[in-house]
């Protein structure tokens, strides 16, 4: 798809797609379904519409192990737009969060307007370098938030605790890139943008029974989690194309194995990427090692090689390595590893670093 130069396509998001989807996409921008019509200039109510979105829905289902007791919708506003939705449908008293990160902080700041926010734990001392693990939920508050992978500072979290009361994770940049239980959350939203599709829709997959648990306020009809459920994602015009192009892409994740699948994949990608950056004399992983995430791998040159940024960053340019920029909080570089990076393109990065010598 990149007129014959293969780029190696690190970008933290919006980020690389499978050919499949793109492929898939185009063909239905051109004719969709047999219609002699785009998909983008009919009726989102037409039959072959609503079936695209079953099938998106019900690979989210597959995808997820997920059982009956949960809807799945596609919203917009982004994962930001959550970060008010949660607290304004269900902070009544007091929530807790756990503080891994900028992303983190940005849902903390939201809650606040609308209720007491409790912060189980934080990394923020050290730059947000790892996730705490010993931290205690309060019983008594009204949910659990949690950010499962750091995008800017390359944490992840390898479990989940045991919360008392309900979980609510972001999970934007690390959805279906491995096997988690995830019938263990109560709400898990994910803007497509990383790992699921284009910008333009975010993924909420919510717990019927947390419809029972909505706070005692005027909500927005679209600010509802119910009135999507009730209408099956539908009630007004969703966004068709991002759903249409993260469908093709979930059932690209699916041929290929699925979440498990996925994360055979990533693990192997990481493996390779952070034993190149251990054996190198020139960078250094900005993360904790068991905090270290498979997705998106942040490092810096050590201070007495920083003269040599340039000429790294022409050897990047040279091997076609597109998107290594770090965060402007972290600086240095981040290696985005999302479901369609190519093990190949990691195998390029490496022999870069590998290679590269003052
Ligand atoms: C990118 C990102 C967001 C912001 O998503 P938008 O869809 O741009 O609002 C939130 N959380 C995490 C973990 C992210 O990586």
């Amino acid at each position: 798809m990149n007129n014959g130069k293969k780029i190696h396509n690190f970008s933290a998001g919006p980020s690389i797609l499978s050919d499949y989807a793109l492929e898939k996409s185009a063909q239905d921008i051109d004719n969709f379904a047999g219609m002699g019509l785009s998909v983008l200039e009919i009726s989102h109510r037409s039959k072959q519409f609503v079936d695209v979105v079953d099938q998106a829905q019900h690979l989210v289902r597959q995808l997820m192990g997920l059982n009956e007791d949960y809807d799945v919708l596609f919203l917009q506003g982004g994962a930001s737009t959550q970060f008010f939705q949660v607290p304004q449908n269900f902070l009544q008293q007091k929530a807790v969060y756990l503080n891994t990160g900028v992303w983190s902080q940005k849902a903390i700041e939201e809650a606040k307007g609308f209720g007491r926010v409790v912060v189980a734990a934080s990394s923020e001392d050290s730059n947000f370098n790892f996730i705490p693990t010993s931290y205690t939920i309060d019983g008594d508050a009204d949910y659990f938030h949690c950010t499962s992978n750091n995008t800017i500072f390359g944490t992840q979290m390898k479990s989940f605790p045991n919360s008392p009361v309900p979980m609510i994770c972001d999970m934007s940049s690390d959805i279906f890139s491995k096997e988690v239980d995830f019938n263990a959350f109560d709400l898990i939203y994910a803007g497509a943008q990383k790992n699921m599709g284009p910008a333009g829709v975010t993924l909420v997959v919510i717990r019927k029974d947390m419809y029972a648990r909505v706070a005692d306020r005027h909500i927005p009809t679209m600010l509802g989690y119910k009135v999507h459920g009730e209408n099956g994602s539908m009630y007004n015009t969703p966004p068709v194309f991002p759903i249409l192009v993260s469908k093709y892409n979930l059932e690209w994740v699916m041929n290929n194995g699925g979440c498990a699948g996925m994360q055979i994949r990533n693990n192997e990608k990481a493996e390779l990427l952070y034993a190149a950056l251990d054996r190198s004399p020139y960078f250094v992983g900005t993360a904790e090692t068991d905090s270290r995430s498979n997705m998106n791998a942040c490092f810096v040159f050590k201070s007495e090689f920083e003269h040599l940024t340039e000429s790294f960053d022409a050897a990047c340019k040279e091997g076609n390595i597109s998107g290594l920029k770090g965060h402007r909080s972290v600086g240095g570089y981040r290696a985005s590893m999302y479901n369609a990076l190519p093990l190949e393109s990691v195998q390029a990065l490496v022999h870069i670093i590998d290679n590269f010598a003052s």
